[in-house]
């Protein structure tokens, strides 16, 4: 019995291990990106040339080639957890999961940002379209457009990539 008990004590220290490994894999853009702080409010101005080797290829694509993820592929387009989005570059806090909309648009929508500076506002008339685009506030990073077909009270849709978005839920 005692062989058991010491026996299922290191299944589970083995286990444990593994899952914090998983985790640190998880959190791996952040952990290798010394830019990256969800306290930090200072702008950044870090070349592209260094956020290539820092950032993944699907979040570089997008966030500094200004890129789009196909509708309904990304991770967040359809959630409603409660808790806080944030710039997947930088850390910077962008919306809270109450101005989260469903939107039949595939992509992840919200109504509004956590605060004004959050985010900046580009004109983008690429692609034969007048569209205005979002880019973080504090990275530059391209996170996506805002069109003016949202819900109230602001009647605005911040409709975002995935790929840029880091979400933490509410403890
Ligand atoms: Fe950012």
């Amino acid at each position: 019995m005692r062989k058991l008990n010491l026996l299922v004590a290191l299944l589970c220290m083995v286990l444990c291990t593994q899952c914090s490994n998983a985790q640190n894999k998880n959190n791996m853009t952040n952990t290798n990106n010394p830019h990256y702080s969800r306290t930090d409010t200072n702008k950044l101005n870090v070349p592209d040339s260094e956020w290539k080797k820092i950032l993944a290829p699907g979040v570089y694509k997008i966030a500094r080639e200004k890129g789009t993820e196909y509708a309904f592929s990304g991770k967040y387009w359809k959630t409603d957890v409660k808790g806080m989005y944030y710039c997947a570059v930088c850390g910077n806090q962008l919306f809270r999961s109450g101005a989260k909309f469903a939107s039949a648009c595939g992509w992840p929508s919200f109504y509004e940002p956590i605060r004004k500076n959050s985010v900046i506002y580009i004109p983008d008339d690429s692609h034969g379209m007048e569209r205005t685009e979002v880019q973080c506030g504090r990275c530059n990073s391209h996170l996506g457009h805002i069109f003016d077909d949202g819900p109230a009270p602001t009647h605005q849709r911040f409709c975002m990539n995935s790929a840029v978005l880091d979400f933490e839920a509410d403890k």
